[in-house]
């Protein structure tokens, strides 16, 4: 697991504001531990900015050098514990997160 591929599954979501995708680009690891990945993603096209957790788990690897296809998508979702959807969802949920990452951490 390396940053290059958490950006790149990051830029499978879309915006919750707008429905765009992210870019590569825009997508910043603020914090990596373990599996647990911090990213703070920015959208261009409506401007909002969100924080992002996803957990990935790091003992399977699959190399993502180039655009997905629609094969490589549904292999790419089996493959790890967490789907683009997943993310969208936490997205979601951190849009109300105060920054409390310790509290965040002690909810089991
Ligand atoms: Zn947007």
């Amino acid at each position: 697991m390396n940053e290059r591929f958490i950006k790149k599954l990051m830029s499978t979501t879309k915006c919750s504001v707008c429905g765009e995708h992210y870019e590569i680009n825009n997508i910043k690891v603020l914090r990596h531990e373990d599996d647990m990945w911090f990213l703070n993603v920015f959208c261009p096209s409506c401007r909002s900015q969100a924080l992002v957790a996803a957990v990935v788990k790091k003992d399977k690897s699959l190399e993502t050098t180039t655009d997905l296809t629609k094969a490589e998508s549904a292999k790419f979702t089996q493959a790890f514990t967490i789907s683009a959807d997943d993310i969208l969802d936490l997205h979601n949920f951190l849009q109300d997160f105060d920054g409390d990452f310790a509290k965040l951490f002690s909810q089991k």
